[in-house]
């Protein structure tokens, strides 16, 4: 329960709403308990009309307000045109009850909704803010579930919990309330088999949800599992596992039915069981009032009446504590998975940063190291490098030695271990992270591009103040312009599961083109030409020469380009430069780089390359 105590600031903040929402349960209950004292009344008054008697005092031990109907009526209407009345009032304060209801839904539910559009916003937030690592230790499917899930499990607690238990609490003191004014005894007698009933449903409740829970889980496993054969099924054809495939669905499959039917079997003892307990209730009451009428002349068939119907009201919400309960211990559950994620502090922080910083100028990296945190992997040694404005600078290296790491380290994907980022002298973890972000054009190793089309993914963040060059030409730079305008809806054509599948290089050269949109000082370009063919790795590099201009550029790659005219070229092996120096220079140091170019200038496959 203690984790659910967060949601207190949400309850503060729509108050109004929760006020007047327990106001609504008030008023609702209220009329819904004069019914049964008028029903009770007239019945009472039918017998006594018919055996010749009187009605007394203690007959009118009633609210106020039914006294008042009471004695109102009693004096202008007799016989039947009086019971007409008394029928017309029970349907008025009916419709007043269903009324309140019906208010008390609009301000509780809907303050619900608030609360889950409040929370979702909350946890997305939260979520932007967390640092790359936190994005590596969680799955995707973690984390849509606490922002889903999750905070509809919670909102059954800020909505319906919330409501059932005050109407439960508010039905529960009038009804005894009145019953107890008028025979206390039997009072007891009666309400003694609702604690059980409220028991024995919170038990029937809590197996129902484990079983629902294991459907669940079982049923992801099959959605998971059809999904796989889906987006894997050539790998599935190729190596021809369809029945394999078929056999281990059948068994997943044949899992979630014996669990289903399973729950459906606790299921069908549930209601059944809630009908006896009801049952159980009247018949004590019809019982119990019967003996008392027939021992005591004082008891009238209204009283009997009257406790029916109030037995009837109450078996609903004392019904629903077991499975309100049940929905309070889920609602915490999710609200404590939901705050692990709320409590997690980025590592890379953005915080007394300094607004006025200018960011153009050299970078230094200083002694820089850096473990990855969560895997202790030492991706980055010792390493220095100085990159004036407006260089050009390619890090080559083989596989795993770092270069993808430096860039994100410039970028503040991550904080350095050790060792100091600068730029133009000030420390890059001393600016603002959306400034240092703003100035740099990053274009990652793993492309990514969003379920949109293409000219939105180019422009994606521009707009019209920070926009240099439009879409086209942005594209026409990263050699995809041509390729954009075959497509059906050339720019406006969408790109992922409902619209086109582009090549490995079609979505690098997108990617590209995005990040010469940006207007910025330093780019950065991770191994993105890896998935295109030596022509056109030409034509953009060339291209990408003259688009420079005086911006910074980092370029990483495995192959040299020969077509820029690189003002330092770094070698990484194992975190640590290698070689350093311009193509001449490292040419005569006949190293790595040499050997590299001597290969790719005798025209050697990838393969005898990777050999080097
Ligand atoms: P490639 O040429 O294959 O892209 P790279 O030079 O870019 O390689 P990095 O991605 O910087 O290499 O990786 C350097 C080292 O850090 C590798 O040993 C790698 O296993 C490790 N590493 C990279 N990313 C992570 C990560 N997110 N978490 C943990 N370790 C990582
Ligand atoms: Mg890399």
């Amino acid at each position: 329960m203690k984790h659910l105590s967060v949601l207190g600031k949400y309850f503060y903040k729509y108050r109004n709403r929760l006020l007047a929402g327990m106001f609504f349960i008030i008023a609702s209950n209220y009329f819904a308990v004069l019914a049964p004292q008028v029903t009770g009344y007239v019945v009472n008054k039918v017998q006594l009309v018919l055996s010749g008697g009187t009605i007394s005092s203690q007959d009118k031990e009633h609210d106020a307000l039914v006294n008042l109907f009471i004695n109102w009526s009693e004096e202008r209407f007799e016989g039947t045109s009086f019971i007409a009345l008394a029928c017309i009032t029970i349907l008025i304060l009916a419709l007043l009850s269903g009324l309140f209801m019906f208010f008390m839904r609009q301000t509780l539910i809907v303050m619900s909704r608030h609360i889950e559009y409040d929370q979702k916003n909350e946890i997305f937030k939260h979520y932007q803010e967390l640092d790359t690592n936190f994005y590596r230790m969680h799955n995707t499917g973690d984390l849509m579930n606490r922002i889903s899930e999750d905070v509809s499990r919670v909102r059954m607690y800020t909505g319906p919990a919330v409501m059932y238990l005050a109407n439960l609490a508010v039905r529960i003191s009038l009804c005894t309330f009145f019953m107890a004014k008028k025979d206390w005894l039997l009072t007891i007698y009666v309400l003694a088999p609702l604690p059980i009933l409220a028991v024995i449903i919170y038990y029937v409740n809590t197996i129902i949800h484990r079983r629902s829970e294991k459907i669940q889980g079982l049923l992801s496993d099959l959605t998971t599992n059809a999904q796989q054969s889906y987006s894997g099924i050539r790998v599935i054809k190729s190596y021809v596992q369809e029945k394999a495939m078929l056999g281990f669905f059948d068994r997943n499959s044949e899992a979630y039915k014996r669990n289903a039917i399973g729950l459906a079997k606790v299921e069908s003892v549930y209601f059944p069981s809630m009908a006896l307990m009801i049952g159980l209730s009247t018949l004590i009451t019809v019982g119990i009032g019967s003996w008392q009428a027939l021992n005591d002349p004082a008891t009238k068939a209204g009283l009997i009446v009257e406790f029916v119907i109030y037995i009837n009201m109450l078996t609903f919400p004392v019904s629903a504590i077991g499975w309100v309960a049940s929905m309070i211990q889920r609602a915490a559950a999710s609200q404590k998975r939901i705050n692990e994620f709320l409590h997690t502090v980025p590592t890379v922080k953005d915080e007394h940063t300094d607004q006025k910083a200018k960011l153009t100028g050299t970078i230094h990296l200083r002694d820089v190291n850096f473990v990855y945190p969560h895997t202790g992997i030492h991706a980055v040694h010792d390493f220095s490098l100085e990159i004036r404005q407006g260089e050009k600078v390619l890090i080559l290296g083989r596989t795993g030695s770092g270069k993808s790491t430096i860039a994100q380290l410039l970028l503040r994907f991550y904080d350095t271990t050790s060792g100091e980022i600068a730029i133009n002298g000030q420390p890059i973890n001393t600016v603002s992270l959306k400034q240092l972000r703003e100035r740099i054009s990053y274009v990652p190793q793993d492309v990514f591009l969003f379920s949109d089309t293409i000219s939105d993914n180019i422009a994606f963040g521009i707009t019209a103040s920070t926009r240099v060059v439009s879409p086209e030409t942005a594209a026409t730079y990263a050699v995809i312009d041509r390729e954009i305008r075959t497509f059906h809806n050339g720019y406006d054509t969408m790109i992922g599961e409902r619209g086109v599948t582009l090549s490995g290089g079609q979505k690098q050269r997108i990617s590209i083109a995005r990040a010469l949109m940006k207007d910025s000082d330093i780019i950065i370009l991770d191994d993105c030409l890896s998935a295109v063919d030596a022509k056109t790795e030409h034509e953009i590099t060339k291209n990408l020469n003259q688009y420079l201009g005086d911006k910074t550029a980092i370029i990483i790659t495995h192959r040299i380009i020969s077509s820029i005219e690189f003002d330092q070229v770094i070698v990484m092996s194992h975190g640590k430069i290698l070689e350093q120096g311009k193509h001449e220079s490292l040419l005569e140091k006949r190293g790595y780089y040499a050997e590299l170019y001597r290969m790719q200038m005798a025209g050697l496959s990838d393969e005898e390359l990777s050999k080097i």
